[in-house]
């Protein structure tokens, strides 16, 4: 099958895949949709219009002169030669006019339509990215995706307005064209189609042959370059070796190649040119031959064969630019298809039919042999069991990547466990709706996300509903309120990228603040006081103490030390538990956590 032919099945499977998908978009735009077809419309009429003044010109005035009596319809003498000829000068001033603000409106709409579509697609999209669930995400590079995505829509966008609407425009022209035509005249019309087909066999041949050439040249381009970056990027090492010979020659020889073909790509393109000028001018010439017999056998006027003339000469460019834009647009398509599948991918973490929104949860937590694997190979987590009761602190130890951040996120349903299951109040995780099992979960990690936002909103993002008072509160709860009430804004002041001007330990305070402003019964905390100077550290701890005040609270830490004062330690290596229990209990066993405790902490075991 041919590239020409594959294109179009693209464009019309894809085309309908992506307009069905995105119909809520464009219904919404159907207004300046509407509004740019029918300037479309109005603009092809005035430009098939325009050889028309020339006609009655050629026709009523001029021909008049040479005492020809005036064919077809007779307008002279109602106005005299000059006032027709007046007329006729103003109507063509007045159809380019028409033509003009009618092209006018139908760029200006159909570009206004397409960028506000695109804005809708790039929300739609940005949203249901966000719900995607972090196996997603992980697969995905996501640096890549966004660029993909950005790069998509701005395509689909830029070639609906400088590819579908000439093509549309070009339909219109060559369909308007062939109906004047045949109007005027069948039998010549019949001549000027004869050729018709040659002309389609020459362009469909050619086309195919550039586009194969093209092809072969862009990939010897992208051969140079890979070459080139090679080189540049290994540059040590090449001149080292002393490679930049061998190299060098490499690269020429792409060069030399690709120069190759560039020239023949263009030699295709110049040929081709050539060939439709000699058919146009080879239709021209039939339908002049045929064409001035009939006008001898008063069966049409010098001005129609005038008209006709202009009129093949309007048609054949639009055909020629056929293959151009179909190839364009079957590029946007594919785009557009990416996009549509990327919004067709169903979240796996997502409410499950008949979720109930949780209750204030009491904080009762189970992980009842739970095993789950990023990868379908390697489980991270291999039969985690434990049991913790409301209120109650549990500290989650072991060496890092063991699988402790994992444990919480599983807690946090952002991913679902591969065997077992995790209860909260006796119910396993996935009865409850997404939003309600979160919204009862707050989270301080070691590095602590902030906005680009004022500090009072960087709090109240912990709970979209908190009042002015509750984020106060929590600020003061959070050891934060007293720094910030010394920024030159106060809780105005808005962070700079990534938070960059605060400290660590400001940054954490604030982010216990947005934990705290969410009230929630059950909080894990991430290794939050990793990092921190002393008197920093001190002033987080004491923060986390009041935030985790009556919470079960979930707490990574290496820190053998802080983990002392648990309800229960839960010690993982390699993904699984290799001892639980409390400092005392751990200690008395003698294995490994009282081991590694001692090689740490050789003193706190005699004050201990
Ligand atoms: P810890 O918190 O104890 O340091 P993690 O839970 O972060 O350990 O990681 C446990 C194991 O899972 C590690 O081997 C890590 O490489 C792997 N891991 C963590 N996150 C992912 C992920 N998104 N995709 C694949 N593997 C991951």
């Amino acid at each position: 099958m041919n590239q020409s032919s594959k294109n179009q099945k693209r464009i019309v499977s894809g085309g309908w895949r992506i307009v069905q998908k995105f119909w809520p978009q464009i219904r919404q735009e159907r207004l300046t949709i509407a509004t740019s077809l029918l300037a479309l419309i109005v603009k092809t009429i005035f430009h098939l219009l325009e050889p028309w003044p020339l006609k009655f010109m050629f026709d009523q005035i001029i021909l008049a002169d040479f005492n020809v009596e005036p064919t077809g319809i007779k307008i002279i003498d109602d106005l005299g030669i000059m006032g027709l000829l007046t007329v006729l000068a103003l109507t063509i001033v007045a159809i380019v006019c028409v033509r003009a603000v009618a092209a006018y409106y139908s760029s200006v709409s159909i570009a206004l339509a397409a960028t506000n579509i695109m804005t809708e697609i790039r929300n739609r999209l940005y949203y249901h990215l966000q719900h995607l669930s972090l196996s997603f995400h992980s697969r995905a590079k996501s640096g890549d995706l966004i660029t993909h995505v950005t790069y998509d829509i701005e395509r689909l966008r830029k070639v609906t307005v400088i590819a579908i609407v000439p093509l549309l425009t070009n339909i219109l022209t060559i369909v308007g064209i062939l109906g004047v035509m045949f109007w005027i005249s069948w039998q010549k019309s019949l001549i000027a189609a004869s050729t018709l087909p040659l002309f389609l066999i020459s362009t469909l041949y050619m086309g195919k042959r550039i586009e194969h050439s093209a092809r072969v040249q862009r990939k010897r381009e992208g051969a140079m370059a890979a070459t080139a970056a090679e080189a540049i990027g290994a540059i040590k090492v090449v001149q080292a070796l002393s490679l930049a010979k061998m190299l060098g020659s490499t690269f020429s020889g792409h060069n030399q190649n690709s120069l190759k073909e560039g020239v023949q790509t263009q030699k295709l393109r110049a040929a081709q040119e050539r060939i439709v000028e000699v058919l146009l001018a080879v239709t021209t010439a039939l339908v002049l031959w045929r064409g001035v017999q009939l006008i001898q056998q008063g069966a049409i006027t010098p001005g129609d064969l005038l008209v006709f003339i202009t009129y093949l000469k309007m048609a054949f460019r639009p055909m020629r630019q056929f293959a151009k834009y179909t190839g364009q647009i079957a590029k946007a398509t594919a785009s557009g298809e990416r996009i549509v599948d990327l919004l067709e991918i169903e979240p796996t973490i997502k409410d499950v039919r008949g979720a109930i929104s949780a209750s204030p949860f009491r904080g009762a937590v189970r992980f009842e042999n739970v095993s789950f694997a990023y990868e379908d190979e390697n489980l991270t987590l291999k039969n985690i069991d434990f049991d913790v009761k409301p209120g109650q602190r549990v500290a989650i130890v072991g060496s890092s990547g063991g699988g402790k951040s994992t444990l919480v996120s599983l807690l946090l349903r952002l991913y679902d466990p591969l065997e077992g299951r995790i209860l909260i109040d006796d119910h396993d995780l996935r009865e409850y709706q997404l939003d309600s099992l979160r919204g009862q979960i707050s989270i301080v990690l070691q590095e602590s996300v902030l906005f680009a936002v004022s500090i009072f909103d960087n709090i109240a993002y912990g709970s979209l509903e908190a009042k002015e008072s509750e984020v106060i509160a929590a600020a003061k709860l959070a050891n934060a309120h007293d720094f910030i009430m010394q920024l030159p804004e106060g809780y105005d002041t808005v962070l700079g990228e990534r938070g960059a001007t605060l400290s660590g330990g400001q940054r954490q305070r604030i982010a216990i603040a947005r934990a705290a402003v969410r009230q929630a019964p059950i909080v894990i905390l991430d290794e939050p006081t990793v990092g921190l100077d002393n008197q920093n550290e001190q002033a987080v701890s004491e923060a986390l103490a009041r935030l985790t005040q009556n919470c079960t609270t979930f707490l990574i830490t290496h820190d053998l030390r802080n983990a002392k004062s648990a309800d229960l330690i839960v010690y993982i290596e390699s993904g699984r538990i290799m001892e639980k229990g409390t400092y005392q209990e751990l200690m008395q066993l003698g294995e490994r956590y009282a081991s590694l405790f001692n090689t740490s902490h050789p003193l706190s075991n005699i004050h201990g």
